[in-house]
């Protein structure tokens, strides 16, 4: 035993070793040699308690490398997602088109005219470059962007409505994934909701009644993933904005995914119908809000558009300079908004809409090339088999379109669901899939390579 102590290799000693070299390089000698010690402090108790019988420096060496590799792995990662729901919010919701990702990442690595007006050669602003293609494809006079749809909301209503009264229907006080609660935000956008009618029906004339001094502005929202079905009627935009003229009053819209085409061409609302940006300012919205990165299919963010007197006002809120959006934003929703130019390559240039509108018979395709190479490594203890079941298009939208998709179900009679799960996590990049009835599954709607959900279980 005093033998085996004597050959331990120094810290000094390990961090000249051909595997370390690399490391070193990297990360600095003090961080390879922190890493070093704890690994060290591990083989002596080892040997202590009888554990170990030899010592390698290479060995040691190549487990430094090892723990060094793991420590610096980043915490934000590109992960597999094989869950069915297509915007997942936790996943970061849409992937981005390769235009816009190859944009991004030209405006990553180099300057960029963000606040450069270069016909004008002087100071511009940074909405220009995605404002007159808003209006172009929306149909409204201005526009403007900031960090996402629940920032919209608050500047818009603190712009133009603040320390007064914000008129909403009780059937639209909604949640949104937790951290969304319409009241909460008309609250910290420092006005006063008044509320009107009940949960199911609110009609013309409650609008018409809550009106008073105080009033700044009426507030429709729509309630994305909630439906109250039944006993139950809304007022219209076009009803809506007739009294809100009446009144000498602005009508905003939250639209929350806010299409910009109707979807209906493409296959998808069939069942209740995605509002329309273009329908919602044709039938009088003033100001209307929705996010870039639901069924848009760009980068998060918070789009504006409406009249240009309201947009104005909303621009020069020195708010707006708060929830600005940055240049990696701008890039990616240009290129976005670009591609809806030409609706025919659309559903295959926007991953988003191709993943929604994918084919079941090529999903099926996928599953099953998949499905083999699954066998292949995880061997017959596993039960793999492509089964049909339903995805979904996720952050509240068409909530009630069920999309057919092919599963994988991957069981085993000594693992249990959760173990498979925690495997497939486990993998580098992560796979996340879902279970259901103590079944783990991989849903193949947004899964286009075969290798992709193949965990990588070398890590
Ligand atoms: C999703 C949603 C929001 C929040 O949008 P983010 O872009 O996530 O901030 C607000 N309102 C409605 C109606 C929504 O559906």
């Amino acid at each position: 035993m005093k033998n085996l102590y004597r050959e331990i290799p120094s810290v000094d000693e390990l961090l000249r070793c051909d595997e370390l070299k690399r490391a070193v390089s990297l990360y600095s000698a003090p961080f390879v040699a922190e890493a070093a010690r704890i690994v060290l402090s591990g083989v002596r108790s080892e040997i202590k308690n009888g554990r170990r019988d030899h010592v390698d420096r290479v060995e040691i060496a190549t487990a430094v490398a090892l723990s060094v590799g793991e420590a610096t792995k980043a915490n934000f990662r590109r992960v597999i997602n094989a869950t069915g729901t297509v915007l997942h919010t936790n996943l970061g919701r849409a992937v981005l088109s390769d235009d816009a990702a190859l944009n991004v990442l030209l405006a990553a690595k180099g300057a960029v005219n963000l606040e450069y007006d270069l016909k004008g050669a002087r100071r511009g602003e940074r909405d220009s470059h995605v404002e007159g293609l808003i209006s172009e494809l929306t149909g409204a006079e201005a526009a403007c962007v900031v960090n996402n749809n629940a920032a919209a909301v608050l500047l818009a209503l603190n712009t133009l409505a603040e320390g007064s009264e914000v008129v909403v229907s009780r059937g639209e006080q909604i949640e949104i994934g937790g951290s969304f609660r319409l009241p909460e935000i008309i609250e910290k956008s420092g006005c006063t909701l008044k509320e009107v009618g009940t949960t199911n029906r609110t009609h013309v004339s409650d609008y018409t009644s809550a009106v008073g001094s105080e009033t700044a502005l009426f507030l429709k929202v729509h309630t994305s993933n909630y439906r109250v079905v039944g006993f139950a009627s809304g007022v219209s935009i076009p009803e809506l904005s007739k009294v809100a003229t009446e009144k000498g009053l602005p009508l905003v819209e939250d639209l929350g995914s806010g299409s910009l085409v109707d979807l209906g061409i493409f296959g998808l609302g069939e069942r209740l119908r995605e509002p329309v940006v273009r329908e919602s300012i044709e039938a009088g919205a003033d100001i209307v809000t929705f996010s870039g990165d639901k069924l848009l299919g760009g980068p998060q963010a918070g789009i504006i558009a409406g009249k240009k007197e309201f947009v104005d006002r909303i621009r020069r809120n020195p708010l707006k300079r708060a929830l600005r959006v940055d240049k990696l934003t701008i890039a990616a929703l240009e290129s976005t908004l670009m591609l809806y130019r030409n609706l025919d390559s659309l559903p295959e240039k926007l991953p988003a809409l191709r993943y929604l509108t994918r084919n079941l018979d090529d999903i099926d395709e996928t599953a099953r090339r998949s499905a083999l190479l699954l066998r292949d490594l995880l061997g017959s203890d596993y039960r793999i088999d492509v089964v049909d079941g339903t995805s979904q298009a996720g952050s509240g939208s068409l909530p009630a379109d069920e999309l057919p998709t092919k599963l994988i179900s991957i069981s085993n009679d000594y693992i249990r669901a959760e173990a498979i799960f925690a495997i497939f996590l486990e993998s580098d990049p992560p796979v996340l899939g879902r279970i259901c009835n103590e079944t783990f599954l991989l849903d193949m709607r947004a899964i286009e390579d075969p290798d992709m959900v193949v965990p990588n279980l070398s890590t």
